[in-house]
């Protein structure tokens, strides 16, 4: 007995690798990758939804660091998304409407533009139309959010390597009879409009999957896991192309602003629920990868949203609150001026605890490039 232990063992010790986990060793990067994810609208009535409506514990407790963001822009207290988004891209407080441009309309460089240059991978995805407000201001400059066509073109200037979400009337069949088509191939952007099918990555190429015809369609009607597949599938992307450099990579749960334009509680805590599953996503790539930094915020809040308590007739007296049953509740069918959420994981994530501006957000990204 003793004998076969002594041989097993002499035979294990000529093989020490077997004991240790197999690793592929990857450069080590000189700044960590950023990972901004934008739930537009997300309030924190919002973000508590999916503790009450989810099928288990939401990914977002798993955040150690918990900030405030104050969310007024240059020309109004309350802001909208333009001016929002552009305060994260650029840095600046400017006016509801301006798309990666100062209050002044001077365009200004945005942290995407400014990393692409470094020869950072970038990528953004939304669930709204690549050209709407928040993914455009990551990289185009035009001083009013509705020329969508223009923003357009400007995509395909740009530097964005992975993109992902609708929009196509931007793009192809557009109403001033432009076809923008031939320009993908032309730029060595490689474009699928039917699926998030996978390609065999190519460092020099860009990807762009634009899904539909504007927004993508809602969650209840069908969307199914678009969003935390488009975020794991560029994190796939960017582990096999960007080699010892860094990636930046914008994930915005667009449609949370639109459940509570709607005020539609149902369709709001749908999209809560699917940003959050991205959320998970991203989260367990920074978790393993070790140098990577999730951020997750919101823009502003929208619609006053609340989870209130039913109220329940109780015999001799009378109308009373039930505090075991919510209901939705709105106050308007717009933005409000509620300060919103900022959560953080990974190295650095300390300088998001707080309460400051939101474009201060830019400048502790910026801050992590050191
Ligand atoms: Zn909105």
């Amino acid at each position: 007995m003793n004998f076969l232990i002594l041989v097993l063992s002499t035979i294990l010790s000529l093989f020490p690798q077997t004991k240790t986990t197999q690793k592929v060793e990857k450069k080590p990067r000189q700044a960590p990758n950023i990972i901004l994810m934008i739930g537009d609208g997300m309030g924190h009535a919002q973000l508590s939804s999916a503790l009450y409506y989810g099928k288990s514990e939401p990914n977002y407790v798993r955040f150690p660091i918990v900030g405030l963001s104050r969310t007024s822009a240059s020309s109004h207290k309350i802001t909208d998304s333009a001016a929002g988004a552009t305060a994260f891209s650029c840095g600046v407080k400017t006016y509801n409407g301006a798309i990666g441009m100062a209050a002044d309309t001077t365009a200004v460089e945005t942290i995407l533009e400014y990393l692409a240059q470094r020869e950072w991978k970038t990528g953004l995805i939304a669930t709204s139309s690549v050209t709407h407000a928040t993914p455009a201001s990551f990289y185009a400059h035009v001083p009013l959010r509705k020329q969508e066509f223009e923003i357009a073109e400007q995509y395909l200037q740009s530097k964005v390597d992975f993109l992902a979400g609708g929009g196509q009337r931007f793009f192809f069949n557009r109403l001033d009879e432009q076809n923008l088509y031939p320009e993908f191939s032309r730029k060595g952007i490689q474009l699928d409009t039917n699926g998030l099918n996978p390609y065999q990555w190519e460092g020099n190429k860009r990807y762009a999957y634009i899904l539909a015809k504007d927004g993508m369609p809602p969650m209840h009607k069908g969307r199914g896991d678009f969003l935390p597949r488009a975020t794991t599938m560029a994190l796939d992307y960017f582990d096999q192309t960007a080699g010892d450099k860094p990636f930046f990579l914008m994930v915005e749960g667009s449609q949370i602003d639109w459940g509570g334009h709607a005020n539609d509680g149902d369709y709001l805590v749908g999209e809560m629920l699917d940003f959050d599953a991205a959320i998970g996503a991203a989260l367990d790539y920074a978790e393993k990868d070790g140098n990577t930094i999730v951020i997750v915020t919101a823009d502003h809040e929208c619609g006053g949203f609340a989870m209130v308590s039913e109220e329940v007739e109780v015999p001799f007296r009378g109308r009373q609150s039930d505090y075991d049953s919510l209901r939705f509740s709105f106050g308007s069918g717009g933005h409000s001026g509620a300060m919103v959420p900022v959560l953080a994981y990974g190295p650095g994530a300390e300088v998001f605890s707080g309460i400051y501006q939101n474009n201060s957000i830019h400048a502790k990204m910026m801050g992590l490039l050191k």
